[in-house]
């Protein structure tokens, strides 16, 4: 089956397993056209803090959804292994990054009080092309979407890769106030001191590690030194994939101060996030909710 190899590959992390090439290619022609019509959808899941227990929300990732083709087996992270492969994540991300700063501009007018941070994934085979600051840049002109509300995600593996490009493109991007996260942070092998002089702000701890915070068994000594060298190296922590309340106790008494997870919130369309921040905060987003969700579930960009 085509999809198995994808499934592995997404147990197996990052690797480069690929799908079969029978069904590599017309996938990779029908994700070609989807990107030239716009017909992907971009959802967000909450980031919140741990504060308050309030599980306020700071901030949304946006994540790649593709509803409408003839392969919906194929997870977000095998599609975007084949847009790497075929020269096509440039365009994917570039159309993922256009939308959610256009749909956060659109949340922000409701929720004005929020000060929502916007959290979009980029490949490190994009971040290492040399016109990508400026790409950067031209999206948040044309969408309005302030610099300092913005946080690239590149995984810790693919800034493993030590693109010189890669890292002039990160500080061409902070110095116009943009901040970039470390993606699944623990799973790359990142030396300390190659940690101490990245450019970056912020530590998005893997999944795993939270996924080993049980009631039956002590609690994985490592996220107490993640939060520890966060702390030290003044980078702000967040963990994903928080399923219960115990992971979000343990997490919270160990000093991490945001997180992200089914335990708060799945992903949603931007129509139904709107929902979901009316729930957490209260504040009525009438503009945005008495129209009619848009057909893919996303504000248009007219
Ligand atoms: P990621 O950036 O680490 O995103 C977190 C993944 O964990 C998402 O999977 C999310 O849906 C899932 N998740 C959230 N909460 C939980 C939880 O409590 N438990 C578990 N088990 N999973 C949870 P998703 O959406 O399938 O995305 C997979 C990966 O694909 C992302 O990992 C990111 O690396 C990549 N990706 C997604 N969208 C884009 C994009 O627009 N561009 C690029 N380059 N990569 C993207
Ligand atoms: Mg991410
Ligand atoms: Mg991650
Ligand atoms: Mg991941």
């Amino acid at each position: 089956r085509a999809d198995v190899g994808l499934y592995r590959a997404k147990q197996a992390g990052r690797n480069r397993t690929v799908l079969e090439s029978s069904r590599q290619l017309p996938l990779a022609v029908e994700l070609r056209e989807a990107i030239d019509r716009g017909t992907l959808d971009v959802q967000y899941q909450p980031i919140v803090s741990l504060a308050d227990g309030a599980a306020r929300a700071v901030g949304v990732e946006a994540l790649l959804r593709w509803s409408s083709h003839a392969q919906p087996e194929v997870t977000t992270e095998g599609l975007i292994r084949v847009a790497e492969e075929y020269d096509l994540i440039s365009d994917l991300d570039e159309l993922v990054l256009r939308r959610a700063c256009a749909d956060a501009a659109r949340l922000q007018e409701t929720f004005a009080q929020l000060d929502l941070t916007l959290n979009v994934n980029v490949s490190g085979l994009e971040l290492a092309e040399t016109e990508y600051a400026d790409r950067v840049s031209g999206i948040l002109e044309e969408t309005g979407w302030p610099a300092a509300q913005l946080v690239l995600e590149v995984t810790e593996s693919e800034l493993a890769a030590e693109s010189e490009t890669a890292i002039a493109n990160l500080h061409k991007l902070r110095e116009g106030g943009v901040r970039i996260a470390i993606d699944d942070f623990g799973t790359g092998y990142s030396s300390l001191s190659r940690l101490a002089t990245l450019p970056s702000d912020i530590l998005k701890v893997d999944q795993s590690f939270v996924a080993s915070i049980r009631s039956d068994s002590p609690a994985p000594p490592l996220l107490g030194v993640i939060a520890a060298l966060s702390k030290s190296l003044d980078l702000q922590v967040i963990a994903e994939g928080v399923e219960t309340e115990y992971q979000a106790a343990v997490l919270t008494e160990l000093g991490f101060a945001l997180a992200q997870g089914y335990h708060y919130s799945d992903s949603h369309p931007v129509s139904e996030l709107i929902n979901d921040l009316n729930d957490r905060h209260g504040v009525v987003g009438a503009a945005l909710s008495e129209n009619e969700p848009p057909a893919h579930g996303w504000i248009p960009l007219d």
